[in-house]
């Protein structure tokens, strides 16, 4: 089995009607990028850089992150797009220098995109080093935890005023980066038309997608049973978001767990997902898979699942329509 996957690792992501989608993976640091390419990714589809803020005793500077941003740019070149989250700091994730405050519902509370806008200083030199690293690869950035419309016009602006700033030193950077949004919010998914006339792409974040629509937090074992990725509820609102920005003519990622679960991806697929991001270990299974289906009947498959009422029944049956899967 394991030599059978080993085969595919230079060969493209299509389905038997000639589909092709993106498997990428998720890093947490540089070492991380090259396991990524060993397993066949066809890019990053979540850099996530609060590891770079983790497990030290103060900010890691501008030029440090250059050179991480750089390193991973660099090593999947210009044909393979690397997308690079800005800091997503908060929640379950603590820094000891920060000095946070201590919440009653740190998940709900200042975190990501809402201490960046407010922590402009930390927001800035992070965007300065994105921007310059995007000279050396194909690199686009990705807000987490927009909720609206406003956050995302505000954080846009510091990157206008960030981009500014490196002009007038004359330093080099990508001007043209792609700018897109995580979509792990349920407001945003249901505003998904109005945010894809203002991103460059989404990519949904089922992770916090589905604690937030279920209201289940995701590291607790006592409402797990709540935490259901296949509800038809979070279903619904992924075929929404992908919809809303074909629509508007942007592509859809997801890089949640979810993305990388091979009951998942005969539906996701047939809703026309564009890219799948998932931990490296995952990809030549799931590239194996995606090489055996047909689009066209995942479709059906996808339309017929979103009637239905249950995760149970929507597992059952994508198991007894894709036999591949178990
Ligand atoms: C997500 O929420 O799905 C996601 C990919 O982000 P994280 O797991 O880092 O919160
Ligand atoms: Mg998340």
């Amino acid at each position: 089995r394991k030599r059978e996957f080993k085969r595919l690792v230079d060969e493209p992501s299509v389905t038997q009607d000639g589909v092709r989608v993106e498997l990428a993976a998720n890093i947490g640091n540089p070492d991380d990028a090259r396991v990524a390419l060993e397993n066949g990714a066809e890019g990053i589809g979540l850099y996530r850089t609060e590891f770079l803020y983790m497990g030290r005793n103060e900010l890691p500077s501008e030029e440090e992150q250059f050179a991480a941003y750089k390193a991973v740019a660099a090593l999947f070149g210009m044909n393979h797009p690397v997308v690079i989250r800005t800091l997503d700091i908060g929640g379950d994730k603590e820094l000891p220098y920060m000095d946070m405050p201590k919440e009653m519902n740190p998940f709900l509370g200042y975190r990501a995109i809402r201490l960046c806008l407010d922590r402009t200083d930390i927001f800035k030199t992070q965007l300065k080093a994105i921007l310059r690293a995007g000279v050396y690869g194909n690199i686009k950035m990705m807000y987490p935890m927009i909720a609206t419309l406003q956050e995302l016009r505000a954080a846009n602006k510091v990157l206008e005023e960030v981009k500014q700033e490196l002009s007038a030193a004359n330093i080099p950077f990508n001007d043209a980066m792609e700018v897109g949004i995580m979509v792990e919010i349920p407001s945003v998914a249901v505003l998904a038309d109005q945010f894809a006339k203002e991103v460059d792409f989404f990519s949904i974040g089922t992770n916090d997608l589905v604690q937030y629509t279920m209201a289940a937090d995701r590291m607790n074992e006592q409402v797990s049973y709540l935490y259901q990725p296949f509800n038809p509820a979070v279903l619904r609102l992924v075929q929404h978001v992908i919809d809303a920005a074909h629509a508007a003519g942007k592509w859809v990622g997801m890089c949640g767990e979810m993305a990388g679960d091979l009951t998942a991806i005969p539906i996701l697929l047939g809703m026309g997902l564009d890219e799948f991001s998932m931990s490296a270990g995952s990809i030549l299974p799931a590239r194996s898979l995606i090489r055996q289906l047909n689009q066209q009947d995942m479709g059906r498959i996808a339309k017929t699942v979103l009637a239905m009422d249950s995760a149970e029944a929507i597992k059952a049956f994508v198991e007894r329509e894709v036999p591949l899967i178990t």
